[in-house]
């Protein structure tokens, strides 16, 4: 429809309005969500492609809200971290997900925790850490931390030291979504990771796209030159894994092997095709 300029001005403003009142509604309802228990770890699992072996979870946040139902982590992260919830928010996902992974029946696997920029704080992020192993008793060495490019843009010493720090715990450090930032090689090269999550932008357009597919096999050659395990998220092709095996890729994680759901789901599930 044709608008004046006045009226798409408004249009334009009431839309922005909207947009902000959403935001003031999740805001108000976060703070709520952590009191009334509103909020729940989901699991979705990893797979090392070698043998084709469970290797452990990673742990997804979802929100369960009382009137407007599911609200996605994409929505409500975001929302969390400009309002600083997001501190409280990621303590509670990070106890958790390691107070789960301590009962699980096989103790040998893993559990990935997502932790953002906005979250992170040098010096006390490592305190954090520690405690959540200590109060869960889970071993350091079955906890994994996923962090981002933009932690890194920053590049304080002080980020880096923390990082060694939980490290040093013998907790690893994985670098997620990569590709998808400005200048990842320079922050190899500064920074020990244990593994490196291929962003599923990349994963999805395997075989459809020739300088993707370049991408992705430079990026395993990398890492296995590095010495640093690469994860590819967001599988959802046979085709994909077949590609993803050929380029030497370690561990794979998606809809293909599974999606994020409780962990006696996927347990179910495993023995239902064993059965089969
Ligand atoms: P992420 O860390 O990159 O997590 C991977 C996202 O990809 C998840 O979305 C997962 O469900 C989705 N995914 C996995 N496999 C596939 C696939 O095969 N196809 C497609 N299309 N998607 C797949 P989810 O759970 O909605 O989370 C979105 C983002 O929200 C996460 O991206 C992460 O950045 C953030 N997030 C989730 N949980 C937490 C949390 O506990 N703490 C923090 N700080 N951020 C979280
Ligand atoms: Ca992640
Ligand atoms: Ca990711
Ligand atoms: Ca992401």
């Amino acid at each position: 429809s044709k608008h004046s300029g006045r009226s798409t001005f408004s249009w334009y403003t009431a839309e922005m309005d909207a947009d902000a009142q959403r935001r003031k509604e999740i805001e108000e309802g976060l703070a709520k969500a952590l009191r009334l228990d509103q909020f729940e770890v989901l699991f979705q699992p990893q797979y090392a492609l070698r043998d084709n072996r469970l290797t452990g979870y990673e742990a997804l946040i979802r929100w369960e809200h009382p009137v407007k139902g599911k609200i996605p982590p994409d929505l409500f992260i975001p929302v969390a971290e400009d309002c600083g919830l997001i501190e409280d928010i990621g303590d509670w996902v990070l106890n958790h997900a390691c107070q789960e992974a301590a009962k699980w029946d096989d103790q040998t696997l893993k559990v990935a925790v997502n932790v953002s920029a906005a979250q992170f704080k040098a010096g006390v992020t490592e305190r954090k850490v520690a405690q959540a192993l200590r109060t869960s008793g889970l071993k350091p060495e079955r906890l994994e931390i996923e962090i981002t490019e933009s932690l890194l843009i920053a590049n304080t010493e002080a980020v880096v030291e923390t990082l060694k720090a939980i490290r040093n715990m013998g907790v690893a450090i994985a670098m997620d979504d990569f590709g998808t930032g400005y200048s990842s090689l320079s922050y190899l090269s500064r920074f020990p990771f244990d593994k490196i999550k291929i962003d599923k932008a990349f994963i999805q357009n395997l075989g459809h796209d020739p300088s993707t597919d370049a991408i992705v096999t430079s990026i395993i050659g990398l890492g296995r030159s590095l010495d640093v395990l690469i994860t590819a998220e967001g599988v959802e092709t046979e085709n994909q894994v077949t590609l993803l095996r050929a380029a030497g890729c370690h561990l794979v994680q998606g809809y293909f092997f599974g999606k994020p759901d409780s962990v006696r789901a996927h347990e179910q599930n495993r023995a239902r095709k064993e059965a089969d």
